[in-house]
């Protein structure tokens, strides 16, 4: 991730809840190869409860993204509202706490912005599903019914067999 957008300072954080609001554009895919994002419009809300050692950052992210169904291949809003909270410790020392089982991000003492490009980026990323299609909850439409005879037809056109396999047969090899 080259270019870096969203951050906040450590410095001008209030004792107590901070809260910063990021808008995301496709650019932001688009910059860091994600080329399925047709278009979107998510808020990444970020609430950070400022601590002593340990600070606490709760990200809401909401909104929708343009992508293509998986099925009919028509363009859809799929709506995203996805939470997630991180732990931020701010510590020289080079002991990290693999067995929390929360996720922790670390930053030097003397660095003093967050940079929550890479966070925000996944979790955008893990809260589309898998299989994206017109009938996700949210999603207000049903696919694309010619689209789906065609799609039908071509399968079986598909399963005709070829017969070029029969000429490459009847070919005589010389050496
Ligand atoms: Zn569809």
């Amino acid at each position: 991730m080259e270019t870096k957008h969203f951050f906040i300072k450590v410095s001008r954080l209030s004792e107590g809840e901070n809260h910063a609001q990021f808008e995301l554009n496709v650019d932001f895919f688009v910059s860091n190869g994600s080329d399925f994002i047709s278009n979107c419009k998510l808020i990444a809300d970020v609430k950070i409860s400022k601590l002593e050692a340990t600070s606490r950052i709760l990200f809401h992210i909401h909104g929708t993204v343009g992508v293509l169904c998986d099925v009919c291949n028509r363009s859809i809003s799929l709506p995203i509202d996805f939470k997630q909270s991180v732990l931020l410790k701010i510590s020289d020392s080079v002991s990290r706490d693999i067995n929390s089982e929360e996720e922790i991000i670390y930053m030097r003492k003397s660095e003093d912005n967050i940079y929550f490009d890479e966070l925000i980026y996944d979790f955008v990323l893990i809260s589309i599903p898998m299989k994206k299609s017109c009938d996700i909850e949210g999603v207000v439409k049903n696919c694309d019914n010619a689209i789906l005879k065609k799609l039908e037809d071509l399968s079986h056109d598909n399963e005709d067999p070829d017969d070029r396999w029969d000429e490459l047969k009847n070919l005589k090899i010389n050496n």
